[in-house]
């Protein structure tokens, strides 16, 4: 089987669902993932912060603004289904749950109610497109992720639960082909309604390849896989044809949004290729990410903002042991990750992206020395395959950037990364110098 997963601008309006439903239609036994139309999850995020707020109307026009815009895309998406039922059955169902949402509003709110509002984007989704694919004629089994999606008491997915229960599912139409189901949602080890966090549609679709062992990933978008630079901030960027896990890893954690970085774990766990592909050039080769990467050298470069760095000095880590246990512990009290780390004899600088505990953690490391704080700093990561013996590749990143001050630079964590921390304002600038002066483009 493989799984295929369509974002929400993929399913944005109703020309482009029908041409996933033309995309999908190749006979291969497949779950088909989906995320909530765009701008829903968006919507429902701004209907709970309305009822938090107890704006009991501003949530309920928000609920009748929603319920209007699926009304048009219902009319205009089956405007050539001749059968009227279809539409009509569709109609009731989106009516059902827009009903469920605004007896929400009625109740006491609740971080129970808020999850299952949030949740209702991709129940939305999936039950269209089911309806969509039966108007056509094709026999699609809709699945409720919230019958195997599950995360345990820590919050992390409960694989074995997912794999039992969706083979389970499956197991009940051994002659079928098409399965959807929703991404984003699942049931939290009370059995609550709940989500893996914002864009975890791409999450859950990894999760479901890993669970039923397929034989690949696709999660399409509307860009012709991962770039080797960010579109968005340069020009003349490139796709990547190939990344290793560990690669795609480290760009979707530094910043490459097109995908979800907890989505490489459960893919590379059971070695299953994930194919990053485009809904508007389905014949274009897209990103393939598999466990050994066949290139050497640079791949790609990815940027993070936001970053605080904190630097602690101190005569006393001279010559020292257990200095810097005492400064992690400080961070692990806070619950607070370190992403980058650089040290000296007298010195260590962190960068931390979690700023809610930052006065208490600078509290306690002035136990240990003066402290300094920068923020609005910038993580930009040169993804590559460098291998120890490689030669010249620190030298062309740091040629290409020396117009550019630099705070912190760390190099030799893996194979695979080169980071330099610089000024947010100096994002744009840093990014074009490494796109011109180490992919000569
Ligand atoms: N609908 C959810 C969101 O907008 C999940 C997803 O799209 O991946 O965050
Ligand atoms: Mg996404």
């Amino acid at each position: 089987m493989i799984i295929q997963k369509f974002g929400g601008t993929s399913l944005g309006t109703p020309e482009r669902m029908q041409s996933i439903a033309q995309l999908i239609a190749d006979g291969e036994r497949k779950v088909i993932v989906l995320s909530a139309v765009s701008g829903t999850t968006n919507t429902l995020v701004q209907i709970c912060t309305a009822l938090h707020k107890r704006d009991e109307d501003e949530a309920l026009l928000l609920a009748d603004n929603l319920e209007s815009l699926y009304k048009q895309f219902i009319e205009s998406l089956f405007s050539k289904v001749s059968e009227p039922s279809f539409k009509e059955e569709t109609f009731e169902i989106i009516e059902a749950y827009l009903n469920g949402i605004r007896s929400y509003s009625k109740k006491l709110f609740s971080p129970f109610i808020e999850r299952s509002i949030l949740a209702q984007g991709e129940l939305i989704s999936t039950n269209i497109f089911h309806q969509y694919l039966k108007s056509e004629g094709k026999k699609s089994v809709l699945l409720n992720a919230l019958d195997f999606m599950r995360t345990d008491s820590s919050g992390e997915p409960d694989q074995k639960f997912i794999e039992e229960n969706l083979q389970f599912e499956l197991s009940k139409h051994p002659k079928k082909n098409l399965f959807i189901c929703q991404g984003y949602i699942c049931r939290n080890a009370f059995g609550e309604i709940d989500n893996l966090k914002r864009g975890g549609s791409d999450y859950s679709a990894s999760l479901i390849g890993a669970a039923i062992h397929a034989k690949n990933i696709q999660i399409w978008t509307d860009i012709d896989g991962m770039h080797n630079n960010d579109p968005r901030v340069v020009d003349n960027t490139q796709p990547i044809k190939e990344l290793s896990f560990k690669e795609a890893a480290e760009l979707a954690y530094f910043g490459a949004k097109i995908l979800h970085p907890a989505s490489i774990r459960p893919a590379e766990e059971k070695n299953i290729p994930v194919w990053l592909k485009n809904t508007l050039d389905s014949n274009a080769h897209g990103t393939l990410i598999h466990a050994e990467s066949l290139t050497k050298g640079f791949k790609a470069v990815a940027a993070k903002e936001g970053i605080t760095a904190i630097k602690i000095r101190s005569g006393r880590m001279l010559m020292a042991y257990g200095f810097l246990r005492n400064v992690f512990e400080v961070f692990e009290r806070f619950k607070t990750p370190i992403d980058m780390i650089t040290t000296s004899e007298v010195a260590v600088s962190v960068t931390i992206d979690e700023v809610t505990n930052l006065e208490g953690i600078v509290k306690e490391l002035k136990n240990f020395g003066s402290v300094e704080v920068d923020q609005d700093q910038t993580i930009v990561c040169v993804v590559g395959n460098y291998s120890a013996e490689g030669m010249g590749y620190a030298s062309k990143i740091f040629t290409a950037l020396d117009k550019i001050p630099i705070r912190m630079i760390s190099y030799g964590g893996s194979n695979h990364n080169v980071s330099v921390l610089i000024k947010t304002e100096q994002k744009k600038a840093a990014l074009t110098a490494l796109n011109k002066g180490v992919f000569n483009l």
